[in-house]
């Protein structure tokens, strides 16, 4: 039976690019070798590697403009200390809108002063905080796009003259943005791009060299830039599998294209939450809501094992909320078909009519 995969990450990857992984962990390229038992300095890895860099930036409309696509490993959870160790020489500024932000947080303080400009903590993390202002003393300012945990995703992002670095490892290539006025985005490859084990790092190259630290090479994103992401062995499969899906959306027609779809699947789910009785969404301020990660409870207890058990005949899965939220959570990110959303919706309404 097809399932409707709405998991929060690791999470769905289109099939034509699970099919074509598949395939080249068999007999990669016709070599009758398998992707991820040939050198990572083959042509046929290099090439790889190259494209998924490359891809990576025509995406984000960030070629020929002073930036590097790396793909390392640690997750985005390294990066939190990566991006202090490389840029962080006295103080930076962070906004802090969820689990994510707070870890990021943690890490920066063991290496200077933070300010937290401003938080929505105490309301567990249900908006987005507006008209904080950020140091310009501050050497770089930190956000998170989208908070995977609590479902919400900022709209619009501050203007400020330092360089502003992006966690954005839940809407990456998810929707059109100005990507170049961020000096570094990075994304865990697992929730929009491809599995786990590679990091997405896109960094614009003048703002480095400038902290008086010592860096150590695998913790330097200089050694890596100047290594063309191969400084070490990389995430050989992950890096080809996020090859694939950026391959997928270039010829879906790009982030433009997959937007209009990911409008059309939240519309869908969120009109739905807000319609039926039964249902209550988890974020405050409608404008804050995640396009990615919808979060929203069951107002019924009694309904629960009802709608469980429907979710179960129609074969969703991952719906379940985060532990530290509860409730129900359906992520939506771009290789889910609106055709999911739909069934999803469905279930929703039989659960009503039958209350
Ligand atoms: C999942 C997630 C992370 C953690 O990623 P890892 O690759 O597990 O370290 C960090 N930030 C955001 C926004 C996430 O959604």
């Amino acid at each position: 039976m097809k399932k409707h995969n709405f998991s929060a990450g690791p999470c769905i990857l289109p099939q034509s690019v699970l099919q074509k992984s598949a395939e080249a962990v068999l007999n990669f390229n016709n070599s009758g070798l398998s992707l991820i038992e040939i050198s990572h300095r083959s042509k046929d890895f290099v090439e790889v590697m190259d494209n998924a860099r490359n891809l990576a930036l025509e995406h984000l409309g960030l070629q020929n403009k002073g930036y590097h696509a790396l793909y390392l490993q640690g997750g985005a959870s390294l990066e939190f200390l990566m991006v202090a160790y490389n840029l962080l020489e006295k103080k930076a500024a962070y906004l802090n809108t969820g689990t994510w932000s707070d870890k990021a947080i943690k890490e920066a303080k063991l290496l200077g002063e933070v300010v937290e400009v401003a938080t929505s903590k105490s309301d567990n993390f249900n908006f987005v905080p507006k008209n904080y202002s950020i140091p310009e003393d501050a050497d770089y300012f930190h956000c998170t796009s989208n908070n995977t945990i609590f479902g919400t995703q900022i709209r619009t992002f501050p203007e400020t003259k330092i360089p502003m670095i992006c966690d954005m490892s839940s809407d990456i290539f998810s929707r059109q943005l100005d990507f170049s006025k961020f000096s570094l985005i990075y994304a865990g490859a697992q929730k929009n791009m491809g599995p786990a084990g590679t990091t997405l790092v896109v960094v614009k190259e003048d703002i480095l060299g400038k902290v008086s630290r010592a860096i150590p090479s695998m913790l330097n994103y200089k050694v890596h830039i100047d290594k063309e992401s191969m400084f070490n062995t990389p995430a050989v499969f992950s890096v080809y599998v996020s090859l694939l899906t950026l391959e997928w959306l270039k010829d879906l027609g790009g982030i433009s294209a997959i937007e209009k779809v990911n409008n059309q699947k939240a519309e869908l789910l969120y009109n739905e939450i807000d319609r039926n009785p039964l249902f209550e969404g988890f974020v405050a301020n409608i404008e804050d809501r995640s396009k990615m990660n919808a979060t929203f409870n069951l107002n019924n207890d009694e309904l629960k094992a009802t709608f469980d058990d429907h979710l179960k005949q129609a074969g969703i899965n991952g719906l379940n909320g985060h532990r530290s939220v509860g409730g129900y959570r359906a992520s939506m990110y771009n290789a889910l078909p609106l055709e999911s959303v739909q069934v999803l919706v469905d279930v929703m309404q039989a659960v009503e009519k039958g209350a």
